[in-house]
């Protein structure tokens, strides 16, 4: 996949799975006080969002997004970062207590794994900044391998950084959706690939920038949308569905 089907498709999933996680642990009929919260190296997930905190977080991430992806130029690329700065400036000010800001920085963290193992390609978003490490690194190897992986989620349980952790399970996702790719990945690098006999096939395969990619790019796009609609409607006085 390219960079930003990677990070746009993970953070569509990412989005649904913090709308659909918070709206579960906030059900009226949820027995725990409080809520049905899931703690996570001491940050409690599925704490309510408010919609303007819900509308900061969205709008700090969509302009990390297109700086990470150099949409735009000049004036609108200092407004992007302005808006982003400015974003999780106001979080902080505005929100009930750091959580708003802290779900924001790790979507952020793990936008930035989803797009980490392309780094050993030189026309890749982070890979052309770095050509030193990408033109040395051969394209899905070692960055591609379930050894990283291991290390990224070790280091992250280790510091008990919910943001390394977040970085570790957007890492991850990549390499999983790239293994579903026409070209595979060896997930065990350098050990030998085990050869499929003949005529076995995959359910599901993509070519990188070709038509299935741009499928799953767009569904991504519409994901977004639908989570984004389900909150501005159950903002709308329908609180029994709401929930953010
Ligand atoms: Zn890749």
């Amino acid at each position: 996949m390219l960079g930003r089907t990677h990070a746009v498709g993970s953070l569509a999933l990412a989005h649904a799975a913090l709308i659909g996680y918070t709206a579960y642990a906030n059900r009226n009929d949820v027995a725990v006080e409080g809520g049905n919260y899931l703690e996570v190296f001491g940050l409690s997930i599925g704490e309510p969002l408010s919609f303007t905190e819900y509308g900061l977080m969205v709008g700090v991430v969509s302009c990390f997004i297109l700086i990470l992806f150099n949409i735009g130029s000049g004036r609108l690329r200092l407004l992007q970062l302005v808006t982003m700065i400015g974003g999780m400036g106001t979080l902080y000010l505005v929100a009930e207590g750091t959580y708003p800001l802290t779900i924001t920085l790790m979507l952020l963290f793990f936008a930035l794994g989803t797009i980490l193992p392309d780094i050993d390609s030189e026309t890749s978003t982070l890979g052309r900044y770095v050509t030193p490490i990408s033109r040395a690194i051969p394209h899905r190897t070692i960055t591609h391998t379930i050894w990283i992986v291991l290390l990224a989620a070790g280091v992250a349980w280790y510091t008990e950084s919910v943001y390394l952790l977040a970085l570790a399970l957007g890492y991850t996702l990549h390499i999983v959706e790239d293994s579903f790719s026409k070209q595979g990945i060896r997930w065990f690098y350098p050990v030998p690939k085990w050869r499929r006999k003949r005529g076995s096939y995959r359910s599901f395969v993509y070519e990188t920038g070709g038509f299935g990619e741009n499928v799953v790019f767009q569904a991504a796009v519409v994901l977004h949308v639908v989570c984004a609609g389900y909150i501005i409607w159950s903002s709308f006085g329908l609180r029994t569905m709401a929930l953010m």
